[in-house]
């Protein structure tokens, strides 16, 4: 049984993590003469947490405890990519081993070799990697919140990505972006609405990371967070210098003055105001965002038009809600042609690697770095654009229908032999 989880801060939850875990299992099980007989998954599951529920692992614990998988194979052992993913904390260890030795001759595997549950030695490295797991979690939690604060009162600006009007060091003001908030500021406290002002951004070509275009909602935000006038906001309120009750100060440039600041937050309600509603808002910033699917653009609409030809749009990722797919691949252009994500994804990486060797299209390193989960996003979708013009997906039929990867047809670049067997 391979067992494979990411955790809820991992990055993007799309399944990259897990399959790339459970591949290395397939290979840890392979090299001890195990065969993988079932997988159970966590995809952005706190193992830490209590009370976090984790599916896979109590489907994992169950079928140990009555010693076959559902579809009623027999159970001899678990491979894992390392103890941490499984438990994180003393209960799920418990449960765990209980049900892992409740009968005789069963193996745990993980990339360090075979370990015998049963022995005091099995025993006491599952509780060194469980005590290990404790303190790293502690730790953890109390640096983040020390973090933080110090962070805070000593004016360094909030993490991530910088914020509209500044630099990625979120420290230097960007020149361009710095200019329109500061024409919006004072644009808004002569009267203008703020209609009028996101209307003028769309009109210079203003972007969001996500592709969204400036609202009224976003430039509010913008024009009314205090870092405008380098004050420090934390969860809703002005941070204030402890002995002297004075704003803290951040230590990056400041657009307007704080006067400025007060005048423009008083021309809304109080409710629409950053230090309401908080940092939740879009980002915007002046640049075209990058693509955040694997197969964005690269995959065209085969829908037929009114008009009887092919509609050829481009389909987007999109994150969704459904119990399906965490997002789907939709046609911009016409919206008749939608497609699961990660079903596509796969689909497209076996067409770039099929199974017979004979057949590859790139050089095997490029398949090793690529299963290795080594290459970013960017980098991939060059890989794929450097053997495919593009694909071809065909709207599917309405309802619940199983998956047909046939509805993805590649169109390979010509100079390119099309190889036999790698499709469907
Ligand atoms: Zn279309």
């Amino acid at each position: 049984m391979s067992y494979a989880r990411t955790s809820e801060d991992f990055r993007q939850r799309d399944g990259h993590g897990v399959r790339h875990q459970l591949r290395i299992n397939e290979r840890t099980a392979h090299e001890h003469g195990c065969r993988v007989v079932a997988v159970y998954t966590d995809n952005g599951c706190s193992a830490s947490k209590e009370g976090a529920s984790r599916p896979g692992f109590d489907r994992l614990v169950e079928d140990l405890a009555r010693g076959r998988t559902a579809d009623g194979q027999a159970v001899e052992g678990v491979v894992c990519v390392a103890d941490d993913r499984l438990y994180r904390r003393a209960e799920d260890l418990t449960r765990f081993f209980a049900a892992l030795t409740s009968r005789q001759g069963r193996i745990y595997v993980d990339p360090q070799g075979v370990r015998d549950p049963y022995s005091q030695e099995g025993l006491l490295q599952a509780v060194r990697s469980l005590e290990t797991a404790v303190t790293e979690t502690r730790v953890r939690s109390r640096r983040l919140m020390n973090w933080h604060w110090a962070r805070a009162v000593e004016g360094v600006p909030h993490s991530g990505p910088g914020p509209f009007g500044w630099q990625e060091d979120r420290i230097t003001l960007h020149a361009v972006e710095a200019t329109l908030v500061e024409k919006a500021i004072v644009d808004r406290v002569g009267g203008k609405a703020v209609r009028a002002i996101a209307q003028e951004w769309c009109g210079l070509g203003v972007t969001g990371t996500r592709g969204g275009r400036p609202n009224p909602a976003t430039v509010t935000q913008i024009i009314t967070a205090p870092r405008v006038c380098g004050y420090r906001a934390n969860r809703g309120e002005l941070l204030l210098v402890p002995e002297t009750g004075e704003p803290v100060l951040g230590q990056w440039e400041s657009i307007v003055t704080p006067d400025q600041w007060q005048a423009v937050c008083a021309t809304f309600s109080p409710g629409s105001l950053y230090m309401h509603r908080g940092s939740g808002a879009p980002r915007l910033h002046g640049k075209r965002a990058a693509p955040r699917y694997l197969a964005s653009g690269i995959l065209r609409c085969g829908a037929r038009r009114h008009d009887g030809t092919v509609c050829h749009g481009p389909l987007c990722g999109q994150k969704v809600k459904s119990r399906r797919s965490p997002y789907f691949y939709t046609c911009r252009d016409c919206g008749r042609c939608s497609i699961s994500g990660p079903l596509t994804d796969e689909a497209l990486e076996r067409l770039l690697f099929p199974e017979a060797p004979a057949h590859a299209l790139l050089p095997d390193a490029t398949r090793l770095r690529w299963m290795s989960g080594e290459i970013d996003l960017a980098e991939k979708r060059e890989i794929i654009k450097s053997v495919l013009v593009c694909c071809v997906v065909r709207p599917g039929g309405k309802g619940n229908r199983p998956w047909d990867p046939s509805r993805v047809q590649p169109v390979w670049r010509c100079d390119r032999v099309e190889p036999t067997g790698a499709r469907g």
